[in-house]
């Protein structure tokens, strides 16, 4: 089934610049969807609109809607807090952007943001988390330690702890390893295959050899327009 869906989507950085082009496109619930297309062609800003992070700067637009199934609700209205769609989307970015705090603070961060005050609660999240992100095992000892202590590829796993921690539908990875080593790297892209069977992932990529090996689905962007999208077996083996 169809877990979310663009329609007819448009988006104008405030100025006017139109860098999404009426893009429909669903997103298909445990699949990876991965998004490529060159350097400027408006990925990035297209996965943006699914948190919308652009509600950050006033005089953004967007046009069209962004649907989520099965509730049917389009987190594109107005009235949609943009928090609880962050809650429901939550998003991994290029580089691992921990917060100044403990890693345990860093996982906790969602839940107390929801209001959650329960230490018994809080603690078992956490640790749920930290093992759905394969870094428990590393971290279980020192969850007080400052986030920045751990390395490149750990602190990629932690912010996808913290993007865990809320249970989300969706997963959004932007570039979630051109920052990292050849190893992270693969752990990372494991990780992904994992998490697919319990939530729905698009990932934004540049690196047509991590689209073929992770993903379900591929979409093409080019210009700020979708070009293609379809099952990554059938686009990657098109003459
Ligand atoms: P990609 O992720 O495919 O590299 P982006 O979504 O980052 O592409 O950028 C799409 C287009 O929007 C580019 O032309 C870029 O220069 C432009 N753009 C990106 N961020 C902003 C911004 N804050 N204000 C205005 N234009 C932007
Ligand atoms: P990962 O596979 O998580 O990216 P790396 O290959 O970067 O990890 O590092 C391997 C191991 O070295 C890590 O598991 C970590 O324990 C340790 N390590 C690397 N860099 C640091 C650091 N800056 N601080 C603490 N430990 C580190």
């Amino acid at each position: 089934p169809v877990k979310a869906e663009a329609r007819n989507l448009s988006f104008f950085y405030n100025g006017g610049h139109n860098a999404v082009k009426n893009v429909s496109m669903p997103l298909y619930e445990n699949k990876i969807t991965a998004l490529i297309g060159p350097s400027g062609c408006g990925k990035s800003t297209f996965l943006r609109c699914f948190n919308r992070m652009h509600d950050l700067y006033p005089g953004n637009k967007y046009d069209g809607q962004i649907i989520m199934h099965p509730d049917d609700t389009n987190i594109l209205e107005k009235n949609v807090d943009p928090i609880e769609v962050r809650m429901r989307i939550s998003m991994v970015f290029q580089k691992p952007n921990p917060f100044p705090k403990s890693i345990y603070e860093n996982v906790a961060y969602g839940l107390r943001v929801r209001g959650e005050t329960n230490r018994r609660v809080v603690d078992d999240k956490v640790e749920e988390a930290l093992k759905g992100a394969a870094l428990w095992n590393e971290v279980k000892d020192r969850l007080q330690d400052l986030a920045f202590n751990l390395s490149g590829g750990q602190q990629q796993r932690l912010c996808i702890a913290r993007a865990l921690a809320t249970d989300p539908e969706i997963m959004l990875f932007d570039e979630p390893t051109s920052a990292l080593d050849p190893i992270a790297t693969a752990n990372i892209e494991e990780l992904m295959s994992e998490l697919r069977n319990k939530l729905t992932i698009l990932v934004v990529t540049h690196n047509m050899q991590q689209a073929a090996r992770v993903s379900d689905y591929t979409a093409y962007m080019y210009l700020g327009e979708l070009i293609e999208h379809g099952e990554t077996d059938r686009i990657f083996t098109r003459p």
